[in-house]
C-alpha cells in the first residue's frame, strides 16, 4: 500500500546528507520506538549520513532502548531533511527546530486534523507508527539494513500501541511485521520485563486509586489524579498517567477517562480517553485534543470543563448503548 509515497520518501532520504528526526511531546513507546528504530536503520544503511534525534525533553522511560542525541545549533537544521514520526499536528512536535528543516516528511498513523509536510505518509488504520517503519523497511529490505537493536525499538512500539497485540487495529499485516522483527532477533523476555514490571511505589499507587474510580450514569469510568497524590507516591506525571489502563477491564464501562493535573501555572489537566466499541475521539477534539478513535488525549482547565467533558462522554456512551448490541 502507498508504494509511490514510500518510494518518494526513500529517494528524499537518499538525496540528503543530514536527516533530523522528530517526535511528539510526552512520547510513548510507539513514538520512542519508531524514532530510535528508524534512526538506527538509517545509520546502519548510510554510515556516511548524519542522522540525529533531538528532543528538548528526552523521555526518562525507555532507557533500555538507548538515548536521544545532544542538541545541535539551529543552523544545522537548515540543510536537513526532517522526518516527523507519530505526530498528528505541528503544535505537538517536541523539538520546534523542525521549522528550520529544508523539507519535512510526515510519517504517522493518527487521524490527521491539520495536515503538514512536503510529503505526508499517513495510514490511520495502522495499529502503530512502528508498524509503518517496519513496513517501510520490508518494502525496501534489499536496500535498508536493520539491527537487533532497531528491531527491539520497533517491536516495543508495536507491543505498547496495540496493548500487546490486543486492540482491534491489529490484523494479519501487524503480525507479519512483528514476525519479521522476531526473525531479526528480539529478546522478548527482557523487553516484556522492561515494559511491564512495576515498582512497589507504583503498585501502592494502583491500590490507592483503584478505590477511587468513579462511574457515570451510563458507564464512563473516570479518575482524577491531583499533584498531591503524585507527590505522595513519588510518581512522575508520566507514571501517574498510566492509571488510565487501570480502568480498561470494567464490564459495561465502554469508555474510561483519566484526568491528571499537570501542575503548571495555568492549572491545566491532561486527559487520557480510552474506549472499546464506541469511538471517543470526537470528545477529545472538543477539548483541544485528538488522536485515535479509541485512544485519544485532550487538555482541560478547571472543574467545569472536566464536568462538561464527562457529560459529553456519558451522552456518547448512552447513545451508543441505545443503538448498538454486542457491547460488553
Ligand atoms: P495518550 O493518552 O496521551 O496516550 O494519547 C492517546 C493518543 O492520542 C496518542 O496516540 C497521542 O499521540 C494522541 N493524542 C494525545 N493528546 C493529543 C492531542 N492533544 N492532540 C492530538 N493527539 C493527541
Amino acid at each position: 500500500m502507498n508504494h509511490a509515497i514510500k518510494l518518494q520518501i526513500l529517494e528524499k532520504i537518499e538525496a540528503y546528507d543530514r536527516i533530523m528526526l522528530f517526535r511528539h511531546i510526552r512520547p510513548d513507546g510507539d513514538c520512542v520506538g519508531a524514532t530510535r528504530g528508524l534512526r538506527e536503520i538509517l545509520r546502519q544503511t548510510w554510515p556516511g549520513k548524519t542522522v540525529l534525534l533531538v528532543d528538548p525533553n528526552p523521555p526518562a522511560s525507555f532507557a533500555f532502548l538507548g538515548t536521544d542525541d545532544a542538541p545541535v545549533p539551529e543552523a544545522d537544521y537548515a540543510d536537513a531533511l526532517g522526518i516527523v514520526l507519530d505526530t498528528a499536528s505541528t503544535d505537538r512536535i517536541a523539538n520546534p527546530n523542525y521549522a528550520h528543516c529544508r523539507e519535512l516528511i510526515k510519517l504517522d498513523h493518527h487521524i490527521p486534523l491539520t495536515p503538514y509536510g512536503d510529503i505526508a505518509w499517513v495510514e490511520e488504520e495502522r495499529a502503530s507508527c512502528c508498524e509503518m517503519v517496519v513496513d517501510f523497511w520490508q518494502t525496501f529490505r534489499d536496500r535498508l539494513k536493520i539491527s537487533p537493536h532497531a528491531a527491539a525499538c520497533l517491536y516495543t512500539g508495536m507491543v505498547t500501541d496495540t496493548g500487546r497485540f490486543r486492540y482491534h487495529e491489529v490484523n494479519g499485516e501487524t503480525m507479519r511485521c512483528a514476525a519479521a522483527l522476531l526473525d531479526v532477533g528480539v529478546d522478548t523476555d527482557n523487553l516484556f520485563a522492561q515494559l511491564y514490571l512495576e515498582s512497589y511505589d507504583v503498585l501502592r499507587f494502583k491500590a490507592h486509586v483503584l478505590g477511587r474510580i468513579q462511574v457515570t450514569e451510563h458507564g464512563v469510568a473516570h479518575l482524577f489524579i491531583d499533584r498531591a497524590t503524585q507527590a505522595q507516591f513519588g510518581l512522575s506525571l508520566e507514571q501517574a498517567s498510566a492509571c488510565v489502563s487501570y480502568m480498561d477491564g470494567i464490564r459495561g464501562c465502554i469508555c474510561w477517562i483519566a484526568f491528571i493535573e499537570n501542575g503548571d501555572a495555568e492549572g491545566s489537566v491532561r486527559v487520557r480517553l480510552r474506549s472499546r466499541f464506541a469511538p471517543v475521539n470526537s470528545v477529545a477534539e472538543h477539548y483541544r485534543g485528538g488522536g485515535h478513535a479509541f485512544a485519544c488525549g485532550a487538555t482541560v482547565y478547571g472543574q467545569d470543563e472536566i464536568d462538561a467533558l464527562l457529560a459529553e462522554a456519558d451522552a456518547l456512551v448512552r447513545d451508543y448503548k441505545a443503538t448498538h448490541d454486542g457491547w460488553l
